[in-house]
């Protein structure tokens, strides 16, 4: 298979390029890509203005850099994201993706953290198969999870999301665009754009990708506001997104109330991977560090409110009072701190 490469700068910073895979130039040969290449990259980088083009070239896709995947059950492939929040030495690749290989196509559990990542995900399924790909769904709406899935647009596949996803996504977008280049440095971001689900899901579906099966199972408002799991039917292999993390601090962007809740009734399935952090052999495995730091966030919010604290005074009393689990995650000060803002806002009036 052959891949089109086009060499794209940032129009803002002309020294900046990088190669980008367009998964829509691919062909069997490099005849048939080179003779769709020249129309297809001026549509693309019409279609990214913060790009400039300086050429093209088709090359074997085994060529591309391609993401590590480890196989964490029959079938199931899991990219390990970097136990850490965005830095420019990560670019951004923090996440867990999962990818699981059916008989008649493959499903992507989560595209990736930029559209570069996307292209190395993209490039590590070719390596494992010639299936179509499709569908590729999303977790939930952060963007270190999905802002890889223009890629697969372009291969074709359909995205599929949370019904509430949507809304979550185009209220933060445009903050988010700006924001995360900021962070993981505009090299990595270049080419990502943030593109909505083709379809989305209101109650749990089963996904056929031939001779096995995903089951989507929406969430709660819990972690985020559009939550849901993957649970991969032949396997019992449970995709959990941002509602499970290990090592990396949970971010609460939805409701304390509603994710303690969900933690309550889980869903069944095993392994179990986590949105960050390590593949866990059980639930229980997974989530026990987890439910005990959100506990805790309840409770330190809780007594903080009945003190009579205001905000500004909250947040330091919760952070002195869960500082004895501060060893056991990254990232712990900054994102405990604006938890316990969230929880203080949800919790106010209770
Ligand atoms: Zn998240």
């Amino acid at each position: 298979m052959y891949a089109l490469i086009l060499t794209a700068c940032l129009a803002a910073a002309p020294d900046s390029c990088a190669p980008r895979l367009l998964p829509a130039g691919g062909a069997p040969d490099a005849a048939a890509c080179e003779a769709g290449a020249e129309a297809l990259s001026a549509r693309w980088l019409a279609a990214h203005p913060a790009l400039t083009g300086q050429g093209w070239r088709c090359a074997p896709l085994s060529q591309v850099p391609a993401l590590d995947l480890a196989e964490v059950a029959p079938g199931v492939h899991v990219h390990r994201g970097a136990d850490a929040g965005f830095t420019p030495e990560n670019r951004g690749w923090i996440a867990n993706l999962g990818v699981v290989v059916g008989h008649d196509r493959v499903a992507v559990i989560d595209p990736g953290g930029s559209r570069e990542q996307g292209e190395a995900l993209f490039a590590a399924i070719a390596r494992l198969t010639d299936l179509p790909i499709g569908p590729v769904i999303l977790t939930h709406p952060h963007p270190d999870h999905i802002a890889g899935a223009e890629v697969f647009v372009e291969a074709g596949a359909e995205i599929i999301a949370d019904a509430r996803l949507p809304e979550a996504l185009a209220a933060r977008s445009e903050t988010w665009a700006e924001s995360i280049p900021a962070q993981i440095g505009a090299e990595a971001w270049a080419g990502t754009v943030l593109v909505q689900p083709d379809r989305t899901i209101a109650a749990p579906e089963v996904l056929e990708l031939g001779g096995r099966s995903l089951t989507l199972t929406p969430a709660p408002r819990a972690h985020s506001d559009a939550d849901l799991t993957v649970r991969d039917d032949a396997t019992g292999a449970l995709f959990t997104g941002d509602l499970v993390f290990r090592g990396l601090t949970p971010v609460v962007d939805g409701s304390l109330k509603g994710w303690l809740g969900w933690l309550d009734a889980p869903p069944q399935g095993a392994p179990v991977i986590p949105g960050h952090g390590p593949v866990a052999a059980s639930f229980a495995e997974a989530a026990a560090a987890q439910s005990n730091y959100l506990a805790g966030l309840r409770d330190a919010v809780r007594a903080a409110l009945d003190a009579g604290l205001g905000l500004s005074d909250a947040v330091p009393a919760v952070l002195a009072a869960m500082q004895p689990l501060a060893d056991h995650w990254q990232d712990f000060p900054a994102t405990t701190a604006r938890n316990a803002a969230a929880a203080y806002a949800e919790m106010e009036w209770d």
